[in-house]
């Protein structure tokens, strides 16, 4: 472990800081002196961001700074106190008014310097309510004017003001604490960046707001080159390391696809297939994540990823996460390959034995050039004569890091181990051809997995640095764009009425809600409740089915497949459709309290309908708050599943995007994923670089990185940290 840095000492011991206080900045996470140095502000304000009192307009949103000239707080007839002070700046006067704040009456007074920031209103006049403000100090004695003020993260018992002063007092003498020797200090490609001394001291101190930025890229970039870093790392090992299959392209069976394709691949397909096809020519391993919205058309490019396996004499296998998945990949994958004359089998636990084991032989035998199963079935027990891809058709609801596991123990099964051995001995006894009987063979397949939540690059990037990326970023052309209307509650009925109307030409409908038990204090129309009304009054003549997650998953299978015959006109379902299924019949998705879904959440159930010729239907239901309804807008107006996530990220936050921390997305001081796409790519090719150069970080001029690598390994919680 390295030698502990003086920076490690507790706050308790800095300068302006006793035991109180450092019970205060402990609640924001400041525990030692490199904590301090870190805790950078979470914005400025400058001469050029203070709104003059006299400009500030009623209905707008104002930063001012002025001087305290009268206060108190005022009593109103409800009981609540009303703390108002009066600003004055060289332009004129406002009132600010803090309702339910009386006590701000001990903290500001007459003659400070105030910064405050919030909505003007009218009332008797102009008034400000602040949402935040910042005693800057006395005002005679106060240098304010024309300077950059750093606003931090405040808590309770520690100002802003507090905090500005103990940064201020402490942090000439903990800048020359930082490593002297920059980690980027022999590497042309960060030259750019003011070095870490000078960035920490830019992000406190700032000349400008452009200084402050730039000291904040310097150490979001070394954040963002630390990540990159070890996922280069990990992709060098599954990939590089790891022996892979180099796959003869022979053109047989790929040109023959090419020519029966019943439409134009898209550009973005194309490019994908040609990016997977390279990986997989390559004697190099393939992890590749192929990231597409719904509709985009991931299933073709597998496709010409196992056909390219095919002509090269291997197996692929495709990982769907349901049975009804598996068997819809089934059919569409056997009716383009069965006139190639390639052998596809379908493997699930609902294959009648005799059935089943006609195709566990034939995977066995390396028959069957393509099996289709789901997760459990091929990682239990598939035991492949020669299997060189494994793709993963992930559904968004499971992380891809799950889904690559999954490929991992697949690649397993196949290859080496108990399984790889057993195929072998098989292969024997169907007198497998010599080239076949590979049991010293320590080569890993290639790996696919196919992700239908499209995310920024950026966040990609973060999440799955260690995998390279393709991306299906068009829909195919002559996909028509499916109608989004958004209705209050009191439209029911006619909403009701249109889905009669549908089902009477034809069509299905599905009808979504967010939870299954009738929960009273969100007074939600939950599935089951509302399937006992649709069913028995409203749809009472039609066919009504009814699917939630807590139903046994037969149950499930057996309702999904009758609506995907076409013998429910009525599905009523909770959020699961959402991993789905294709039923081209199907063209109205209703969504009842859309406003509690999130907005890519809403765009996927969007996907479940628009896949057949027939125009298709997205009617949100929600209540009339007009701040609900801006956000659902946004689905009326675009189908791009990658600007609705966009959209989805800035409105609801990371956290809520991804559903917990599940996914591991790690914690950054410094780096914002969604807004810092630019550096994260710049510290990506950075990292990727140096670890082609220089896998151990062995050279010399690498010692900085290694010992910077290894400081962050060691002290795990704080490996995105710096210095
Ligand atoms: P997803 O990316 O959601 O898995 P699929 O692979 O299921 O999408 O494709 C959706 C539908 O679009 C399928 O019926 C498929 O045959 C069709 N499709 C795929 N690519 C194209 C294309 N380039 N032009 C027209 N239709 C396409
Ligand atoms: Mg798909």
């Amino acid at each position: 472990m390295p030698a502990r840095s003086p920076l490690e000492q507790p706050a308790q011991f800095l300068k302006g800081v006793g035991p109180k206080r450092a019970e205060a900045l402990a609640r924001l996470g400041i525990r030692t002196a490199r904590d301090l140095l870190y805790h950078i502000p979470h914005r400025y304000e400058d001469a050029s961001t203070v709104t003059r009192i006299i400009n500030a307009e009623v209905g707008h949103d104002v930063t001012v700074i002025g001087e305290v000239v009268s206060k108190g707080v005022l009593p109103t007839r409800s009981g609540l106190r009303i703390f108002q002070a009066v600003l004055r700046d060289v332009s004129g006067m406002i009132e600010c008014s803090w309702p339910g704040q009386p006590f701000l009456d001990r903290s500001i007074g007459k003659g400070d310097l105030v910064l405050a920031t919030g909505p003007v209103r009218f009332y008797h006049g102009r008034q400000l309510q602040p949402r935040e403000h910042v005693v800057l100090g006395k005002a005679a004695e106060s240098a304010v004017a024309g300077k950059v003020l750093p606003i931090y993260a405040a808590t309770e018992g520690l100002s802003q003001k507090m905090i500005r002063h103990i940064v201020d007092e402490n942090l000439d003498r903990l800048l020359p604490l930082l490593p002297a020797e920059d980690v980027f200090a022999a590497d042309a490609r960060a030259r750019t960046l003011p070095s870490l001394m000078k960035a920490v001291a830019a992000v406190h101190r700032p000349d400008s707001i452009r200084a402050a930025e730039a000291g904040r890229v310097r150490l979001a970039y070394e954040e963002a080159f630390f990540l990159q870093l070890l996922h280069a790392r990990a992709k060098r090992r599954a990939t590089v390391e790891t022996p892979g299959i180099a796959f003869g392209r022979t053109d047989t069976l790929i040109a023959a696809m090419y020519r029966r394709l019943p439409f134009e691949l898209t550009d973005a397909q194309t490019r994908a297939i040609a990016e997977i096809l390279a990986d997989m020519t390559a004697t190099r391993r393939m992890n590749r994540l192929l990231q597409g919205d719904v509709g985009s058309g991931k299933t073709v490019v597998a496709l010409f990823a196992m056909l390219l396996a095919a002509e090269a004499g291997w197996q692929s296998a495709l990982m769907a996460p349901t049975e009804i998945l598996a068997e819809q990949h089934a059919r569409t994958i056997g009716d383009w390959l069965d006139p190639l004359g390639v052998r596809s089998v379908l493997l699930t636990g609902r294959l009648p034995a005799p059935e089943r084991r006609a195709a566990e032989q034939a995977i066995a035998s390396g028959e069957a050039r393509i099996v289709i199963g789901t997760h459990a079935l091929i990682h239990e027990g598939a035991a492949f004569k020669r299997l060189g891809l494994a793709v993963v058709d992930e559904q968004h609801r499971f992380g891809v890091r799950q889904r690559l596991a999954l490929a991992e123990r697949a690649a397993v099964a196949g290859c080496g181990g108990v399984a790889g051995e057993q195929a072998a001995a098989a292969g024997d006894r169907a007198g497998g051809a010599d080239e076949w009987s590979g049991t010293a063979d320590r080569r890993m397949p290639d790996v696919l997995v196919m992700s239908a939540t499209p995310i920024p690059r950026s966040l990609a990037l973060t999440l799955y640095g260690d995998l390279d990326l393709s991306v299906l970023d068009e829909l195919p052309a002559e996909r028509r764009p499916i109608r989004t209307a958004l209705r209050n509650e009191k439209s029911r009925d006619a909403v009701y009425a249109f889905v009669r109307e549908q089902v009477a030409a034809g069509r299905q409908a599905y009808i979504v809600y967010p939870l299954v038990e009738e929960s009273e204090k969100l007074e939600l129309r939950a599935a089951s409740a509302e399937y006992d009304r649709l069913a028995g009054e409203v749809f009472a003549d039609l066919r009504v089915g009814l699917l939630h997650g807590q139903m046994p998953s037969d149950e499930k299978d057996e309702t999904m497949r009758r609506f995907a015959r076409g013998e429910i006109d009525v599905l009523v379902a909770t959020s699961i459709v959402e991993v789905g299924i294709d039923v081209a019949n199907a063209t109205v998705m209703v969504v009842e309290h859309a406003d509690r879904f999130g907005l890519s959440q809403l765009h996927q159930l969007r996907g479940r309908v628009g896949r057949g010729g027939e125009a298709s239907y997205c009617i949100l239901i929600a209540p009339g708050s007009p701040a609900a309804r801006e956000r659902l807008r946004i689905l009326a107006t675009t189908q791009d599943g990658f600007e609705i996530a966009r959209a989805d990220l800035r409105i609801r936050g990371m956290g809520d995007f991804f559903g917990a921390k599940q996914h591991g997305l790690p914690d950054f001081r410094f780096l914002d994923p969604q807004r810092d796409e630019s550096i994260m790519v710049s510290a990506r090719d950075h990292a990727l670089a140096v670890v082609e150069d220089d896998p151990e970080l062995s050279q010399p001029g690498h010692a900085p990185v290694r010992a910077a690598l290894e400081l962050r390994l060691a002290v795990k919680e704080r490996m995105y940290e710096v210095g």
